[in-house]
């Protein structure tokens, strides 16, 4: 994989698609840690003397602009950390970015209004986004692929783009490379994934292939509602996508031939409702009340799951155990990163949530082997399907580069 180490900057204008997506309450950015971890690739460009244009996405506005998605406070951010300010584009391939590349002197940075605010950048259709990538392309003359939390789409900014430029992998997207590739091919055993949280659609579908490289997959937070009610237990009012009960069943078969461990919790946390002051009890599996809620995992499977963790060698994590935001449902997140800052294994967290759980529990993200920025794309990666944005760095590039 080239990265900027392998390419001179000094008066390029350089197109960075960079992962932005912080979470905002209210126009306030919650957690800066992805405009942080963009850092090291925009000022090694900067003081290299390149011109610097950075593209990002932020939430999911329909394609057209929505001022509630601006990327302002994230320039704003960017501004604070680079000790300079970060002017922002009111368009992304219109008049005023036009005018601001034009403007733009080596060691200066752009930056373009959130990419989807334009159908284009995430249509299905081939024509439609390569239409958009060209005018993206245009004012640059070489493409650094940071956008590691973005990588797995097939979007125009990720990977039309990376196709019609110079393109080369920022230090984001080398350094996550280098710590996923730890969780393919050669991996130090036993290797141990944890699976949690809430997106149960998004992620059950990476569990087939874990099966086949994992040796123990340990399992909480909503995502263990379908292979407990597999199991016929009754899981009360608990989060729970009956259309998944099937598929966790053939998941446990699955397991069973492959020889690799299933672990579902024991006991769990329940409650009435979702609320930090509701009462809350410490029930087994199979003694969830009808009108109750499982909330998070409960203390004999915390200390299970942290038990097995030490044994590990290499461990991934992606998924609170529990509602971590309220704490009496804390618990089981808590245990699961401690034995994973505990472990000597190499530990990989990943999820947008998870990274923010173990920051709210005050874990320091050094005490893990790596924090990834990509929830989607780590999983993605670890089970060894191509992202497209790295699928395109590698590719020749077409006519408008060459
Ligand atoms: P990530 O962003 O790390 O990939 P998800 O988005 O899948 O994780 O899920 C995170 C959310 O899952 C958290 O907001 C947490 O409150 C929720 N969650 C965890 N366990 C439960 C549970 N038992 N019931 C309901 N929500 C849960
Ligand atoms: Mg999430």
């Amino acid at each position: 994989m080239k990265t900027i180490d392998d390419v001179a900057g000094a008066g390029r204008r350089v197109l960075v698609r960079a992962d932005l997506n912080v979470p905002l309450d209210g126009g306030r950015i919650t957690d800066d840690g992805r405009i942080r971890a963009s850092l090291p690739t925009l000022t090694a460009l900067t003081s290299l003397g390149a011109k610097v244009i950075i593209c990002a996405h932020l939430g999911r506005p329909k394609g057209k602009p929505d001022l509630k998605y601006s990327l302002a406070p994230v320039a704003v951010r960017l501004g604070e950390l680079l000790g300079r300010p970060v002017q922002l584009a009111a368009d992304t391939v219109g008049p005023s970015a036009h005018a601001a590349i034009a403007a733009l002197r080596p060691g200066g940075l752009v930056m373009l209004e959130n990419l989807r605010f334009n159908r284009a950048e995430t249509s299905a259709d081939d024509t439609e986004r390569g239409y958009f990538a060209d005018r993206l392309a245009a004012p640059a003359d070489l493409y650094v692929a940071d956008g590691f939390g973005a990588l797995h789409r097939k979007h125009a900014s990720v990977y039309d783009v990376a196709l019609r430029l110079p393109s080369v992998a920022g230090y984001l997207v080398q350094a996550e490379v280098a710590a996923l590739s730890r969780l393919t091919g050669d991996i130090r055993r036993p290797y141990l994934v944890v699976l949690g949280g809430a997106k149960v659609t998004d992620k059950f579908g990476a569990i087939a292939s874990l099966i086949s490289t994992a040796d123990q997959i340990l399992i909480g937070g909503a995502m263990a509602f379908p292979f407990l009610a597999a199991q016929g237990y009754k899981v009360g009012t608990s989060l729970l996508d009956a259309s998944q009960v099937d598929l966790a069943a053939a998941y446990l078969d699955q397991a069973a031939r492959a020889g690799t461990e299933i672990v579902l919790p024991s006991d769990v946390v329940v409650a009435a409702g979702r609320t930090a002051d509701v009462p809350h009890e410490v029930v087994a599996v199979n003694a969830i009340p009808l009108d109750q809620m499982a909330l998070d995992i409960g203390p004999e499977s915390a200390a299970a799951f942290a038990a097995r963790i030490r044994a590990a060698q290499t461990v991934f994590w992606n998924g609170p155990m529990g509602v971590f935001e309220l704490s009496p449902f804390a618990g089981g997140t808590r245990a699961v990163a401690q034995a994973l800052t505990d472990s000597d294994a190499f530990t990989v967290v990943g999820g947008g949530d998870t990274d923010a759980a173990i920051n709210a529990l005050g874990f320091p993200g050094t005490k893990f082997g790596y924090v990834s920025t990509g929830g989607g794309a780590s999983l993605e990666f670890i089970q060894g399907h191509p992202l497209p944005g790295l699928v395109a760095l590698e590719a020749p590039t077409g006519p408008a580069g060459s």
